[in-house]
């Protein structure tokens, strides 16, 4: 997969586009590919301080992270729907949010969800803390299997 098939940018509208693509984390739904977002392009509910979360599709995840991705524990970093860092992990970003975020209630959408292959990417909730120790904890599932099915690839790959 090395486009982001049914996805649309929600600023130059283009549809199952390459590269990365950036997803709010505070606007349900709203997408920009890497130009708009490079532009920092707002609109009337998105605004250019909005935490957004850098998503890979899985070519582009092999192309920067070829094998040694097997050995790392986390193809993407993580940005907080809070307060715009970046660079956790689903256990670092956990973490984080429980240190810093615990007082705020605000519906934002789940990164880590967002970035995984299969996941949900409008995963809207109002605990994220909660969301994160319940169905993030164990390390994402689809993660493990995408990176079964990848070693195994690869193993292919050697014999050839
Ligand atoms: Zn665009
Ligand atoms: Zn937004
Ligand atoms: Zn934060
Ligand atoms: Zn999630």
């Amino acid at each position: 997969m090395s486009r982001h098939e049914g996805v649309s940018c929600d600023s130059c509208l283009k549809s199952n586009f390459n590269g990365r693509r950036y997803k709010c984390l505070i606007c349900y739904d709203y997408d920009l590919c890497a130009d708009c977002y490079e532009e920092g392009v707002t609109s009337t509910r998105h605004l250019v301080e909005h935490p957004m979360q850098c998503i890979l599709t899985r070519s582009d995840i092999e192309l920067y992270f070829g094998g040694e991705m097997l050995t790392s524990d986390q193809p993407q970093s993580f940005t907080c729907p809070y307060c715009k860092k970046m660079g956790f992990s689903d256990a670092t970003l956990l973490e984080h949010v429980s240190a810093e975020h615990t007082e705020t209630s605000l519906e934002v959408v789940c990164p880590v969800c967002a970035g995984l292959p299969g996941g949900d990417p409008n995963l809207v909730t109002d605990d994220f803390a909660g969301h994160l120790t319940l169905e993030h904890r164990q390390g994402p599932r689809e993660l493990i299997s995408f990176l079964i099915s990848f070693s195994k690839h690869l193993r292919i790959f050697h014999y050839l």
